[in-house]
């Protein structure tokens, strides 16, 4: 969402704006409206095959998620929320207490002021709907009627009716003809992002009205739909230039607009407004935001132009790399519109889209966008596809990107039950998000990241009042709870996607699952099931697993197939306190950059484990590790081994996981040093070369760096990833087959394929386990 003028702008603001309101202040807020129950859920998958459950079916259990919540849930608590009405009332001409300071940063009266109202909302609701806790409920209510006083007091003084917002309504028209409004930051004839901000304010009220069950919040948001159908419909009518209603090659052009034309999820909410009142105003409106010139066709064609070549971009705006966050969201927008009308090119587009992002550019953490060497440096652009290990030069992986891409990812699920989405889901969760947010207790700010970049010894930062991060990381951090289990349409099926503490009441089907486990600080999790008849129960079998998923019910051992990256299905009729024991033990895993395999990160299960400390001048850690495994190949027993039970060491250093959230430089990405051919310490004196995997190319040439091309797995990877080996005879045929392979590519001399095996064959004794 930022770029060099914003940060700018933003600290010249910070300045200027005096000090804030302390966190814990006490102040009176008028009678709250009582808050009511859920209404009818219209979102993500709400028609569907598979479906959610709503965020009151679940409550978090104690684990990491549940301390990660608790402290933002005292954020919610603690921050004055008069503070996001000052700019409302300053546009709508009411007056606002004394002394009540702006948000700050991104929310502090410029061009994008607004959005972090939105999140705040969506984050009271989302607490609401998780602890019942009345303070939410009763902030949110003075909220929705403070902004509902302000949407009335703005009454007849618009060009169009129902206009809400922190900034004047031509703000919004501008971006549209005939001006076409650019980023920037001049508050006369610049734009920010306006349908971005008018998103997350729509989304706070929806928000309010299906989770909290606010009415008042559904007359605000359908009045401010009725105005977006205006603003995308007829337009600007009043510019003495005004050529006429909005034609879809103008609105083609807005959305092609770097930032200017960037609007989240915006077509989201006006499909489930359409789902709520079955008016096809909402529906056509949601149309509007197709970015049909440059993106929206090449999707559904899975034409992957992300990065174009500068100069080959379709379309008359965009630019040649897209910027990623503008984009992700477009397509849980489009999703919704697929489930509204069953328009299968929605759904194709998003499927596709999604394919592009995961896995061919995403880090080991989940996120996306980065840089790389003669690109430009806008470190939130898409990088090319495969470049991974040559991307990670700078910066990226905005936090925001990643929250989307998980909404992205679950709402694929609903539709098509592949296990891959569930495995990203648990990787960004797990680590991004979950490493989003500081273990500290501070409530002046939410204490979430902004970037977290994967170069070698950086800090994570956190902070991010009013930012877009900062936003939807209030969100992150109050709904946990929203996958760890879908249901079949039919509610024949339960399907049980993450091992994290929790209880689900479904009440439809007389079942109460609850969930004991400190996952992923443990390798096992307790299903009890409360309830009588037949279920089917499917568990998920992560991708990481390597062996030993064994499922017990009542203590006793069940056949099971346990392939990882799939779901293995429990159908029996169930009595009441049944127990389900899952046991799925971690192993320590290399994972190699798709662009250069000798990148590496190193996880435990699903949990990434940057290496502790900065290496210095952005270099990487080098590691020599193969001279330390045993026949079993397990890295844990010899390479990478427990420190603490949390922490891990290899060779003097420390690898914590990433979900930790503290400020010490680390490196998620180390490369991996392996010059020569050894059995333990025993050594050939052959050098350890590489195959010529005829890694594909990058899409785009990248100036200053080699393409991956002939780069591949040197010999000892290929030996290793056939691990473990049940003998030593069997290694010694493995290492005589790989040798005899690379030895008829050229890549050993006749001499050297005779050290190599039997250097291998006297290797007995130093590689017994
Ligand atoms: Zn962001």
């Amino acid at each position: 969402m930022a770029h060099e003028l914003n940060r700018r702008e933003f600290v010249r603001a910070s300045a200027i704006s005096i000090g804030a309101v302390a966190a814990g202040t006490t102040f009176s807020v008028p009678a709250a409206t009582a808050a009511g129950g859920p209404h009818r859920y219209v979102g993500a998958g709400s028609t569907a095959r598979v479906r959610p459950f709503r965020l009151q079916d679940v409550a978090l259990g104690e684990s990491l998620f549940s301390e990660k919540r608790a402290r933002m849930l005292e954020f919610a608590r603690r921050y004055d929320e008069r503070r996001f009405l000052v700019l409302f009332n300053d546009t709508a001409g009411r007056p606002n207490p004394p002394g009540v300071e702006v948000p700050g940063g991104w929310e502090d009266g410029g061009l994008l002021s607004g959005h972090w109202t939105g999140h705040f909302l969506t984050m009271l609701a989302q607490a609401h709907a998780s602890t019942g806790e009345p303070r939410f409920a009763d902030k949110l209510s003075w909220m929705v009627d403070e902004l509902g006083a302000c949407q009335d007091a703005l009454a007849g003084r618009t060009v169009h009716p129902g206009y809400l917002g922190a900034k004047p309504e031509d703000v919004v028209l501008r971006a549209g003809p005939p001006r076409f409004a650019v980023y920037g930051g001049n508050q006369d004839t610049n734009t920010w992002a306006p349908w971005y901000t008018q998103h997350k304010i729509m989304r706070g009220f929806l928000d309010a009205y299906s989770l909290a069950g606010n009415e008042r919040a559904l007359e605000i948001v359908l009045r401010m739909a009725h105005w977006a159908h205006l603003a995308l419909t007829l337009g600007d009518i009043t510019h003495p230039d005004y050529a006429g209603p909005i034609t879809r090659d103008d609105l083609n052009y807005m959305w092609d607009t770097y930032i200017a034309g960037e609007y989240g999820g915006a077509n989201e909410v006006f499909a489930e407004l359409h789902a709520l009142t079955g008016d096809a105003e909402h529906l056509q409106t949601a149309k509007c935001f197709d970015n049909r010139e440059s993106l929206f066709d090449a999707c559904v064609q899975d034409r992957d132009i992300l990065v174009c070549a500068p100069g080959t971009q379709p379309g008359r705006r965009r630019p040649p790399r897209l910027h990623a966050n503008t984009h992700v969201p477009n397509f849980t927008g489009y999703m919704r519109i697929f489930e509204r009308t069953g328009e299968r090119e929605y759904r194709r587009a998003a499927e596709n889209f999604f394919g592009m992002v995961v896995p061919h550019r995403m880090y080991a953490h989940g996120g996306t966008s980065g840089n790389y060497p003669g690109s430009n440096n806008n470190v939130e652009q898409f990088q090319n596809r495969d470049n991974i290990a040559n991307s990670i030069a700078s910066n990226g992986a905005e936090t925001c990107t990643t929250y989307n891409l998980l909404k992205l990812a679950r709402n694929l699920f609903f539709h098509e039950q592949d296990p891959a989405y569930m495995d990203y889901y648990e990787r960004g969760l797990v680590n991004q998000i979950a490493g989003s947010r500081a273990d500290t207790d501070t409530t002046s700010n939410p204490q979430v990241t902004y970037f977290q970049p994967l170069t070698p010894g950086v800090r994570r930062g956190y902070g991010n009042t009013g930012t877009c991060c900062g936003g939807t990381g209030m969100e992150n951090h109050t709904k946990y709870q929203e996958s760890i289990y879908f249901r079949s349409a039919d509610a024949s099926t339960l399907w049980v996607n993450l091992y994290i503490a929790s209880t689900l009441e479904w009440e439809e089907q007389g079942f109460t699952i609850t969930q004991e486990t400190d996952y992923p600080r443990e390798q096992r999790t307790r299903l009890t099931v409360n309830g009588r008849g037949r279920l089917r129960i499917k568990l998920r079998v992560p991708g990481w697993v390597e062996r030993g998923f064994r499922v017990r019910i009542n203590g006793i051992e069940q056949r099971v197939k346990a392939r990882p990256g799939t779901y293995l299905t429990l159908d029996r009729r169930w009595r009441r306190g049944d127990r389900i024991d899952v046991s799925m033990p971690f192993s320590i895993r290399i994972e190699r950059a798709r662009d250069r395999p000798d990148t590496q990160s190193v996880f435990y299960g699903p949990v990434l484990l940057p290496i502790v400390g900065d290496p210095g001048g952005g270099s990487y850690r080098e590691l020599t590790l193969y001279r330390d495994l045993k026949r079993d190949g397990d890295y844990s027993r010899a390479a990478i081994t427990p420190l603490d039970g949390r922490d891990f060491t290899t060779h003097g250093l420390t690898l914590r996981p990433h979900y930790v959230g503290d400020t010490l430089p680390h490196s998620p990405y180390f490369r991996r040093v392996e010059p020569e051919i050894v059995f333990g310490s025993i050594e050939t004196g052959v050098p350890n070369r590489k195959r010529n995997d005829g890694l594909p190319d990058y899409d785009v040439p990248v100036e200053g760096i080699p393409s991956p091309g002939t780069d591949g797995l040197t010999f000892l990877d290929v030996v290793w990833d056939e691990a473990p080996f049940a003998t030593h005879g069997e290694f010694v045929a493995t290492v005589r087959r790989i040798a005899r392979d690379f030895a008829e590519a050229g890549l050993l001399s006749r001499d050297e394929r005779r050290r190599v095996v039997s250097a291998a064959a006297r290797a007995r004794r130093e590689l017994e386990p």
